[in-house]
């Protein structure tokens, strides 16, 4: 029965990594006009796997295996897969398919209509989707049993087991030192110059630098793909066919250069995880918040560490010495280090990113438990954009149109983005502490001890235990985040 369950999971596997593959297609390659049939193509896989995944002989076989479960050890790849089988079984269940089908419907109406009221920052032209879309949230909100705050529902999607409670008081201590701390680097008569990042940097000598970094982190051609996109995203088929993507702006490094490796630590993810998990559900990061961590890892705490560019300056200024040949090393380690308040989330800096991720998490609270009025949220918007980043918002499309979440229907997944950061600087200093000489080696081109620590504790598991046990087992601390 084991056997016959796994079986038919790898088939429903088969069917999400095909429809994922044909995502990673419409964002890259695919022609404009591909695009109405592309989702009819979507919706179908969408739908068989769901009706797979949720069918009787799926919740038979679950119950039959309840004693086989019992009998083994909880870490084995068999109990986690029936283990977390059944939890996505029952959760499945409870949403009926015709308010999945209204919300993915509703969510493909309101992109289209959200690109257009950005590009206008016409916020009254969103404003009746964005409300259709609270109402079924509320909808899907009734299909489970009753939270301690109904916020919590919508987080357990993206953050298993992660309360809003939580969530605050985490963010309270970050929200109680970072708004006076950007506060005083906003009125310092200290200026950062970054001018050396703005420039001419050739679409093909960008790419050609990535990649001599993400080789090094562990991106080999037989396995990997890196390819230029619209909104860079990290996409896995199987653990060795991982599909990254990136931007090139060539008046700007930044985007490229920290992008791909921010995508490579989605990717590392992905590629670690342990090769007996493959084509089961089990085969992929435990949560968002984790994958987070691990993006943000490379891309920050390695990424742009002064021990990172003792190796790798040398190697940017041979590659754009027009561009650097004359800036010193340590104006560069500034320039990218540099801290700013500024008006868009995707371009923020590390210190002022994760109040861009409170706002949106205070103001989707507000949404849902009815204390904020749809119409008023651009004003509620932008008086918080004053108060934690002393910013005044010119138009809605720079302040509360700018991202794609909401017109999509997702609420409760910005808080990952932070929960990532925080969970990659407790990872850290675990590294940190068994690994003493981490930064001598990341000076001489080294990561390859970081990378396999990082399999070991992490990546390997996938998804066989809950974040919070996933967290523990890295840090070997009880108490998650
Ligand atoms: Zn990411």
């Amino acid at each position: 029965k084991f056997l016959e369950l796994k079986t038919r999971l790898a088939e429903i596997q088969d069917l999400n990594k095909a429809a994922g593959l044909l995502g990673w297609d419409q964002r890259t390659l695919m022609p404009a006009r591909g695009a109405g049939v592309r989702a009819e193509m979507l919706a179908t896989l969408g739908k068989l796997a769901h009706e797979k995944f949720t069918s009787d002989e799926i919740g038979r076989l679950l119950e039959d295996l309840r004693p086989y479960e019992e009998s083994l050890d909880y870490d084995s790849d068999e109990a986690s897969l029936i283990r977390v089988a059944r939890r996505d079984y029952q959760k499945s269940l409870r949403v009926p398919s015709s308010l999945r089908a209204d919300i993915s419907r509703l969510s493909a109406q309101a992109s289209e209509v959200w690109i257009q009221a950005r590009k206008k920052s016409d916020f009254a032209s969103f404003l009746p989707y964005l409300q259709r879309h609270v109402e079924l949230k509320h909808k899907y909100i009734e299909c489970f049993d009753e939270a301690d705050n109904v916020y919590d529902i919508l987080l357990d999607d993206y953050e298993r087991g992660m309360t809003t409670a939580e969530v605050t008081g985490l963010f309270e201590t970050l929200k109680k030192d970072l708004v006076p701390l950007i506060a005083a680097i906003a009125e310092s008569p200290k200026t950062v110059d970054d001018a050396c990042l703005h420039g001419h940097f050739p679409a093909e000598t960008q790419k050609a630098f990535s990649l001599d970094i993400l080789k090094r982190f562990g991106f080999s051609d037989d396995a990997w793909r890196l390819d230029p996109t619209v909104h860079p995203f990290a996409s896995s088929i199987a653990t060795g066919d991982i599909r990254i993507t990136t931007r090139y702006y060539e008046d700007f490094i930044n985007a490229a250069l920290f992008g791909s490796m921010h995508e490579c630590g989605h990717g590392l993810y992905e590629n670690g995880v342990s090769s007996s998990l493959e084509r089961t559900l089990l085969c992929r990061g435990a949560s968002l918040g984790l994958h987070e961590s691990q993006s943000r890892m490379w891309e920050n705490l390695v990424g742009r560490s002064r021990a990172f560019w003792t190796f790798f300056y040398p190697r940017l200024v041979s590659a754009f010495p027009a561009q650097f040949g004359a800036v010193d090393p340590e104006t560069f380690y500034r320039a990218i280090n540099k801290v700013h308040p500024s008006l868009i989330r995707v371009e923020a800096d590390e210190a002022t990113y994760n109040l861009h991720i409170i706002l949106r998490f205070e103001l989707e609270q507000e949404i849902i438990n009815g204390k904020l009025a749809l119409r008023d949220l651009p004003e509620a918007w932008n008086a918080r954009m004053k108060s934690y980043l002393g910013i005044d918002v010119p138009d809605d499309a720079h302040g509360v149109l700018q991202d794609i979440h909401w017109s999509s229907g997702m609420m409760g997944y910005f808080p990952t983005y932070s929960l990532g950061n925080i969970i990659s600087v407790q990872i850290w200093e675990r590294v940190k502490s068994e690994v003493p000489d981490l930064e001598q080696q990341f000076a001489r081109g080294e990561f390859k001890t970081l990378r396999e620590w990082l399999r070991e504790r992490l990546h390997r598991h996938g998804r066989k235990f809950s974040p919070r046990e996933t967290l523990q087992r890295v840090t070997g601390q009880p108490g998650g985040i």
